[in-house]
């Protein structure tokens, strides 16, 4: 019975819940391609960005020319980041942008890159990015890459890959890689 409503519901074509989660290398960069693979195909895209990386972005580079918006934390949260505050404003502010995509039906899909840690940390309201999440478009597919998926996300979530860390250079000491790395 149960097999029977999976098969059923596997042929149905809708927009889907990606979360790629994990402690490896990979989460971020396959995120952003798939974004890739629907604007190759003329979808458009949208990317909210719940971290502020030392570096810029290759991606958001590149994706600009072809009318991708990103929401980005201006200032605010990093992984060295102590002023919780100010965090919580950035990640509202961003959280707010992000909504305005998942409430969108043009957008065919939207990458929410870390969100996870708004979720863990608790800077974000988790029933709040939950239910906007299970209400978007229903051609809409959403991507969320992090570490620490909430059980609660990945519940919802269709497809979820966690990728783990077999090795990384960076513990031999190799520092991040422009082109490779951000
Ligand atoms: P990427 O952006 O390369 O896909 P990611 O999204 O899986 O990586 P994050 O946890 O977001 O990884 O970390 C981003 C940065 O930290 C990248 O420069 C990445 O190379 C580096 N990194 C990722 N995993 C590890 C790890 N296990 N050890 C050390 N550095 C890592
Ligand atoms: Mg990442």
């Amino acid at each position: 019975m149960e097999l029977e409503e999976s098969s059923t519901e596997s042929k149905k074509s809708r927009g889907l819940v990606l979360v790629i989660t994990g402690n490896g290398k990979g989460k971020s960069t396959a995120g952003f391609g798939v974004v890739s693979r629907s604007v190759g195909h003329g979808y458009k895209a949208a990317v909210a960005q719940f971290i502020k990386g030392k570096w810029d972005c290759g991606e958001r580079n590149l994706l600009v020319h072809h009318d991708v918006p990103f929401s980005v934390m201006a200032t605010g949260f990093t992984w060295e980041s102590k002023d919780k505050i100010a965090d919580m404003a950035a990640a509202e502010k961003v959280w707010n942008e992000a909504k305005e995509y998942l409430t969108n039906p043009s957008y065919y899909v939207v990458l929410l890159d870390e969100l996870t840690y708004m979720l863990s940390l608790k800077y974000l309201d988790t029933k709040d990015v939950l239910d906007t999440i299970r209400n978007r478009p229903v051609e809409q597919t959403v991507i969320i890459t992090g570490r620490d998926a909430l059980p609660e996300l990945i519940e919802l979530a269709d497809t979820v890959s966690e990728i783990k860390d077999v090795k990384h250079a960076f513990q031999k000491g190799i520092i991040a890689r422009k082109g490779i790395d951000w």
